[in-house]
């Protein structure tokens, strides 16, 4: 597939790079005790330290530094065993300290990489370049009153990763590719909840043009993009302007721009800085993090299982298609739910009910998979049911049905309600004859060989039956009989 746009003056091929800052999930800051809850009221969570009063020490949160590690090692990550926090120095209204604590030379991870899954079935691997610890700034807020800006430090001081990718991408969508996976593998490991809407995980696009092969081009960097279909939008609205800039001439200008969610376009916001501007420098108040392996070894351990490694390990073991795989593996808990329903059972079958009745009713519901009327052993026992004929599958999803209104047991609606195969030959026989004296004319035509008409009689005896006789069984009896 190429990824190459045409202009009026030949093609463009986009070069993007994403940072992204994950809110380590924690209960408290990166550097004091204080809350990390989102949308508490304004102000309720700032220490002594967030708040920057003179004389204060920061004091490093050991659970957030392990955070970062966890991440590192579910991006196949190096582990850098020395790392150093370093003031970024600027000056902000919601920056009481007038830097930032961060890392900068010496991330507390190194290189690593994101395997992307594309449409298409086609897989890519995304090189993160590093991610480093630092701390969030407060927020400012322009649009309570109208001459007034407030400042609301409970975000101040919270711990976040940035996680900055290598300028791999090429189409936005590989750029959406690679924040689900990123996202996907945060909450699989508990390090952030991935939450964009709330803005627990911010990403800022970089992004620029080349003629196919040649050298990379100026980027801009936009920020304020807050879900993945803005960062989609914000990418083709850059491309677009940039492409103007370059087609008539004139050169791309490295800038920080904003991306309006409102009007739909990026504007400029600032000059990008570069590094020297910031005046970065070792932290006086915190000494370099020193890890030994065994330390690294043991966080190692802990990890779950990733969604490639259940990608990969549903399509072998239980033979689904990667489609399958890759909608129950999108989320852990529904992953935890199919194969507990799975036990015991076919496998395919089973997530053929995970992915379109059950994902479809709690879609329909607007439920979570957690907020389930069915759970995962109720599931299991419905397809063993079908499994060993109990019941059919049409029948299977009434009482799926009922399932999902009264969180009953399959097998308590099968009984109460008589619902039930009928797998008695005698009976069956006693319907299909029924149903042949019933309809003489209709025997007449198909023994003239109108043989179309077999569905009709097959639709009279599950009609007759209310469903109860198995398919397989009545269409053998009534082959027989009809010859
Ligand atoms: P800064 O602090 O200046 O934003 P970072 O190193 O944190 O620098 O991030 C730079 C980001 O820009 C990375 O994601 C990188 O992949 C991306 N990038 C670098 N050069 C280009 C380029 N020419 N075109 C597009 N993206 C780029
Ligand atoms: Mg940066």
């Amino acid at each position: 597939m190429s990824n190459l746009i045409k202009g009026n003056t030949g093609e463009w091929e986009m070069v993007i790079g994403l940072e992204v800052h994950a809110q380590v999930t924690a209960q408290s800051k990166l550097f004091s005790g204080a809350a990390t809850e989102f949308g508490a009221e304004p102000n309720t969570q700032v220490s002594l330290v967030d708040a920057a009063m003179p004389g204060m020490l920061p004091v490093i949160n050991e659970y957030c530094i392990e955070q970062a590690v966890r991440t590192g090692l579910g991006m196949n990550a190096k582990i850098n065993l020395h790392s150093v926090f370093e003031r970024k120095n600027y000056f902000y209204a919601d920056l009481p300290q007038g830097y930032q604590i961060s890392q900068y030379l010496h991330p507390v991870v190194g290189l690593g990489e994101i395997e992307i899954d594309m449409e298409d079935g086609s897989t890519r691997k995304i090189g993160v370049t590093r991610l480093h610890l630092e701390q969030d700034a407060g927020k400012s807020i322009h649009d309570q009153h109208p001459t007034k800006s407030f400042v609301d430090l409970n975000r101040s001081g919270c711990a976040l990763m940035e996680i900055v990718s290598e300028p791999d991408m090429r189409s936005p969508e590989e750029a959406a590719a690679y924040l689900n996976k990123l996202r996907m593998i945060l909450r699989y490991l508990g390090t952030c909840d991935g939450n964009m809407e709330e803005g627990s995980m911010r990403c800022d696009v970089n992004l620029s043009l080349r003629r196919p092969g040649e050298e990379y081009g100026t980027r801009t960097e936009t920020k304020n993009v807050n879900s993945i279909r803005a960062v989609m939008m914000s990418i083709e609205y850059e491309t677009q302007r940039q492409m103007e800039v370059l087609e008539s001439g004139g050169q791309v200008v490295q800038e920080t721009r904003l991306w309006d969610p409102n009007k739909l376009e990026t504007r400029s916001m600032r000059s990008k800085e570069d590094a020297h501007d910031y005046r970065y420098f070792p932290c006086p108040d915190l000494l370099p993090l020193e890890f030994d392996q065994a330390y690294v070894d043991k966080i190692k351990a802990t990890l779950p299982e990733l969604p490639d490694q259940k990608k990969h390990r549903f399509t072998q073991e239980f033979g689904l298609s990667l489609y399958d795989a890759s909608v129950l593996i999108a989320e852990q808990n529904r992953a935890f739910y199919f194969e507990e329903a799975a036990k015991g059972n076919d496998p395919k079958l089973t997530a053929n009910w995970v992915i379109n009745e059950l994902l479809g009713a709690l879609n329909k519901a607007g439920l979570d998979l957690s907020e389930s009327p069915v759970n995962a052993k109720q599931l299991g026992q419905l397809v063993a049911r079908i499994s060993d004929n109990t019941i059919s599958g049409k029948i299977a999803k009434d009482v799926f049905a009922i399932m999902v209104e009264t969180s009953q047991d399959p097998d308590t609606i099968i009984e109460e309600k008589g619902l039930k195969q009928v797998t008695d030959t005698g009976a069956i026989e006693k319907i299909v004859d029924e149903v042949i004296a019933e309809n003489p004319k209709m025997v007449e035509e198909y023994r003239s060989g109108k043989d179309k008409l077999f569905g009709f009689f097959v639709g009279q005896v599950m009609k007759k039956s209310g469903g109860k006789i198995n398919p397989a069984a009545a269409n053998e009896l009534l082959k027989k009989k009809l010859a």
